[in-house]
């Protein structure tokens, strides 16, 4: 039914943190395949929409999802909002992820960078009370990028799904915007 195995992750994030609901707009950074945006598409319904983003096209349609086949270092927030109409959004997810190059450090890296890249379009285009969700490889960056999470938007929780393989050293940090 769902084009990855990835979906169980949000799926297990929303049951415990009740992220998603009906009517809203939902932003899905590194949307491909599609398990989320069309995990999210079920969960905001007919009267909300799903904006997704990823470098790779995805196998979903629907009249209420936008996608853009875009790096999301060269697509502003500005033009997100511009391109969707939509000013505001009532989450920012992000299973953006490097590929993967067996250089643990190296990939560390390259995925605190998009996460960083998530952070700063959720700034712009979050809703106060509205949810931030991010994938990040663990490792000596982790723990300032959940600083400026905190500073950024507000309290954050520490998310491991069960569903993630034991070996993996993926971890999500979740935050609410304060208002
Ligand atoms: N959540 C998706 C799903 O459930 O189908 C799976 C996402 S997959 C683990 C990570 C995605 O991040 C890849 O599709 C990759 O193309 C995307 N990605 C990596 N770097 C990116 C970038 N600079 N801009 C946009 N997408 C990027």
């Amino acid at each position: 039914k769902y084009p990855a195995r990835s979906v169980y992750k949000l799926k297990e994030a929303d049951q415990k943190y009740r992220l998603l609901r009906r009517g809203q707009k939902v932003l899905d950074l590194g949307a491909a395949p599609g398990s989320w945006s069309k995990y999210a598409l079920e969960k905001v319904g007919k009267t909300g929409l799903v904006v997704g983003v990823d470098l790779n096209p995805v196998k979903v349609s629907a009249p209420n999802f936008v996608f853009f086949q875009a790096d999301i270092f060269e697509l502003s927030p500005e033009e997100l909002c511009e391109k969707t109409g939509v000013s505001v959004f009532d989450a920012v997810l992000s299973d953006m992820a490097p590929k993967t190059t067996g250089d643990r450090s190296g990939d560390h890296f390259r995925s605190v960078h998009l996460a960083e890249r998530a952070l700063e379009i959720a700034e712009k285009v979050l809703k106060p009370g509205g949810v931030f969700l991010v994938k990040v490889f663990e490792g000596e960056a982790f723990p300032r990028f959940v600083e400026e999470v905190k500073k950024r938007l507000g309290p954050v929780k520490r998310f491991r799904p069960k569903s993630t393989r034991s070996e993996s050293r993926e971890i999500f940090v979740l935050a609410r915007r304060e208002s």
